[in-house]
């Protein structure tokens, strides 16, 4: 079923670091190779061996739309022929600006980068500059690319400061990122008592989705806000998952909650490499060429990418598909957890939006400790169960499924009797 996949693989590490460009991609957490995709349409993706498969990765999240829009196309395909990389200003960064600043109230300037990555290390060093201080808190299981400042792990239990998630990464840079735990407010105040005036910002995605899905409980998000004011520390959203994706605008809406920098992407580049940071003017007047905090790149605002980013938004704006998203997923996670119930398999789920998760656990998880609890047996008999009934789910419990526009309500039938055929043979 997946023989040329496994060829492709096995020719593309010969010249790939691990043959994959993202280390995810590999399978590896679930002891497979992965599906080489040779095109993918609407909710479906088809790999090199023919296979059709209902898509619930959507390239991590940017395909809301679906995959190969006919609108994106066009709109994209124009942009194309006009030349596609200049290194000087073009309208359609103007454009997509616009589109952004008008979404979000807490954005008044943006600056347009290529990945999340990017993203999320442009803004830490802004909100560094802007404060003068070099200390970060970040919460444990949150990701935000992997820039060296964010590539941290708790250290041992006495020390609040982080230790290197990964070799490469000096100690030292990981000495001013202070881990703290997901939902957990007053962990989050004993480290400002002792350290608040070093701390630059606080960086968090509003909700959780590198974990597995998991929700901000009531208060968490406004504690943090009302902490960073008290201190004078910035409050980061990344957003780069829930932007555009839980509404037109971000998680911040929904809680009800203004951060000081927004870091976006997936979404926003509708499956171009884009992303960027925003924020009120006088934070963002400290970057270049403005300001003394350096930020560049060659390919950044690359108009090809934000045309495709401007057609994807005003689908959304015009669509408003949100609600009948969260309906779906809400659904999915309820009739799973009917079955998980019905054979005795022990799971619990969460949705919000058109991202979800289920967890090979009883409890809900709220943080990073609490997932870690997942039984990953279970989880990879359903990942390889789905994969081998033509559903293509992340191939990690500590990922958000997406679902998009184009999933039809048989898209979800046909996967909800897939999760049965799983669940009963596992029970069995
Ligand atoms: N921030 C969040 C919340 C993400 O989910 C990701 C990627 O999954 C990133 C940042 C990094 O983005 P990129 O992979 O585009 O560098």
């Amino acid at each position: 079923m997946f023989d040329k996949s496994r060829e492709l693989f096995e020719e593309a590490k010969k010249y790939i670091a691990g043959g994959v460009n993202s280390p995810v991609r590999a399978f590896k957490n679930v002891g497979r190779h992965p599906l080489f995709i040779k095109k993918a349409k609407g909710s479906k993706i088809y790999d090199e061996d023919g296979n059709e498969f209902i898509d619930y990765v959507n390239s991590w999240g940017p395909a809301i739309l679906g995959h190969a829009d006919d609108e994106v196309i066009n709109k994209t395909k124009d942009a194309l022929d006009n030349g596609f990389s200049f290194g000087a200003p073009t309208i359609l960064e103007t454009e997509l600006a616009k589109r952004i600043v008008r979404a979000f109230d807490s954005i008044e300037i943006v600056r347009f980068v290529n990945s999340g990555t990017e993203a999320a290390m442009s803004a830490i060093r802004l909100a560094r500059g802007f404060t003068s201080r070099d200390n970060i808190l970040k919460f444990n299981g949150c990701y935000h690319g992997h820039s060296d400042s964010l590539l941290v792990g708790a250290g041992s239990g006495s020390s609040t400061f982080g230790i290197p998630s990964s070799k490469g990464v000096p100690v030292d840079f990981a000495k001013h990122t202070i881990l703290a735990e997901f939902n957990d407010l007053d962990g989050v105040e004993e480290i400002f008592k002792k350290h608040g005036d070093t701390i630059a910002a606080v960086i968090i995605e509003p909700v959780a989705g590198n974990m597995g899905v998991i929700k901000p409980k009531d208060g968490f998000l406004k504690g943090l806000r009302s902490i960073c004011d008290k201190h004078g520390s910035l409050l980061i959203f990344d957003e780069v998952m829930t932007g555009f994706r839980l509404t037109y605008g971000g998680a911040q809406h929904i809680y009800n909650i203004t951060p000081d920098i927004t870091v976006l992407g997936k979404v926003v580049g509708g499956g171009f490499p884009v992303a960027c940071f925003g924020a009120k003017r006088e934070i963002m007047k400290y970057l270049a060429p403005e300001g003394d905090v350096y930020q560049a790149g060659t390919l950044s605002g690359n108009p090809v990418a934000m045309a495709c980013g401007i057609a994807t938004l005003d689908i959304l704006k015009r669509k408003n598909p949100y609600k009948d998203l969260e309906k779906n997923t809400s659904k999915i996670v309820s009739r799973i957890m009917g079955l998980a119930n019905q054979y005795g398999i022990p799971a619990s789920g969460e949705s919000i939006g058109s991202m979800f998760s289920v967890f090979f656990m009883e409890n809900k998880p709220s943080n990073y400790r609490d997932v870690q609890k997942s039984n990953l047996r279970l989880f990879t008999n359903y990942f390889i169960g789905l994969l081998e009934r033509g559903i293509y789910i992340p191939p990690s419990q500590f990922e958000s499924n997406f679902i998009t526009i184009k999933h039809s309500l048989e898209d979800i039938e046909n996967t909800l009797v897939a999760v049965e055929d799983i669940f009963k043979e596992i029970a069995s």
